[in-house]
């Protein structure tokens, strides 16, 4: 049985005619650009997050970049982000005309943490852009104090953890909503995705919301007078009105990928060479993937892709020896736990609609792979 690495049409099909209605809405309206879709859809993020504002934006690479020109750093100044992560959560620091200092990762989470990140700290550093990777929270706490210790600013890269919250001081706390500025996307693979590209930022201060407000259309409030250079970064009334009706079905689905997870971590549990993900404690993880770890990466994922069963690679190569930050002056062995993870990862099909059977199956085929015997139960 083939098992796609991820399935949108299954998930359209289960609440197509609330889709097909919001598009609808839209169309008839004729307001495509802003206006009421947008704003609504703004409100219900404001709410499901508990952030004091939330503000559309085109795509999660712009929803960074807007970011840190609010946050007015100077030309050069140094932002750290992880080695380990999607290439945007760098390439946006670059073209914000900053330079991205790489921080390695904890080998159990693949995130930052405050040890990795007080590692690259200089005496130019200003911010840090911690990202949530793959769905579960960096453990925010002491990255906080830390920032704030050194007067840094933080942005919270939340593309892949829309809906993860952490436990703090006795509050469930979402991701995107603790550093200065959170950032999201609405990219189709992400937990809540679109019908094509869309993003979100999240603040808690007035004045970041008022610029950033300005920065996603060409840095004005009134038009044709701009107070600073923005872009056009506006996301589409189609993907709000979209965005807003999947939204009241995100944590059902997050607790579907919940459950796949724990059914991969009870039937991987004891398969030799196979290490799986750590959802640390006092986090609700929302599993944007399921990631495990194996020596023989490259030929595990050969013999799935053989019997046709979906996984990826997230991410082959760590971002400070990617070839464009080559100028940067970093080699091999410089963050050995990225390098690590990026020859050991290998993401496995954990979508909300797949089958109890299409998991046993994927199940199956990496514990045979290792010598395993499969799972009592599996095929
Ligand atoms: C998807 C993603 C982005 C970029 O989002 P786009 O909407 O594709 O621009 C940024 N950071 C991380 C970690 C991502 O996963």
């Amino acid at each position: 049985m083939p098992v796609p690495f991820l399935d949108l049409t299954a998930q359209y099909r289960s609440i197509r005619a609330e889709l097909d209605a919001a598009m609808a809405r839209v169309v008839e309206s004729q307001r495509f650009i802003l206006g009421p879709e947008v704003e609504r859809f703004e409100a219900e993020c404001a709410a499901y997050l508990g952030a004091r504002h939330a503000i559309g934006c085109a795509n999660g690479t712009d929803a960074i970049l807007l970011a840190l020109k609010a946050l007015r750093l100077q030309l050069g100044d140094e932002v750290i982000v992880p080695a380990f992560t999607f290439f945007a959560t760098a390439g946006a620091v670059w073209n914000a005309g900053l330079r991205p200092i790489f921080a390695d990762v904890d080998p159990r989470t693949f995130n930052v943490t405050a040890e990795t990140v007080r590692a690259v700290l200089s005496d130019r550093t200003r911010a840090i852009v911690v990202v949530h990777l793959f769905g579960q929270m960096a453990d925010m706490p002491p990255i906080l104090a830390l920032a704030r210790d050194r007067g840094l600013a933080v942005v919270e890269d939340a593309a892949q953890a829309f809906g993860a919250r952490q436990e703090i001081d006795g509050e469930w706390r979402a991701a995107g909503t603790l550093g200065d500025v959170g950032t999201f996307s609405f990219f189709p693979t992400k937990n809540l995705g679109g019908f094509g590209d869309g993003g979100l930022l999240t603040t808690g201060d007035d004045e970041l919301a008022d610029r950033l407000r300005k920065l996603r259309v060409h840095g004005g409030r009134q038009m044709y007078h701009h107070e600073m250079v923005g872009t056009n970064s506006r996301l589409d009334a189609l993907q709000a009105a979209v965005l807003s009706a999947k939204l009241p079905h995100l944590d059902g689905w997050a607790e579907a990928r919940r459950r796949n997870a724990g059914a991969y971590d009870e039937r991987l549990a004891g398969v030799p060479g196979v290490t799986t993900p750590t959802a640390l404690p006092r986090n609700h993880h929302v599993y944007n993937q399921y990631t495990i770890r194996t020596e023989r990466r490259d030929e595990l994922k050969r013999r799935l892709d053989d019997c046709g069963i979906g996984n990826a690679i997230y991410y082959p190569v760590p971002l400070h020896l990617q070839e464009c930050f080559a100028p940067l002056g970093y080699r091999a062995g410089d963050l050995p736990v990225s390098e690590r993870a990026a020859r050991e990862v290998l993401s496995l099909p954990v979508y909300p609609e797949l089958s109890g059977a299409q998991l046993d199956e994927v199940a199956s085929e990496i514990a045979a792979f290792h010598g395993a015997p499969a799972f009592a139960g599996g095929a």
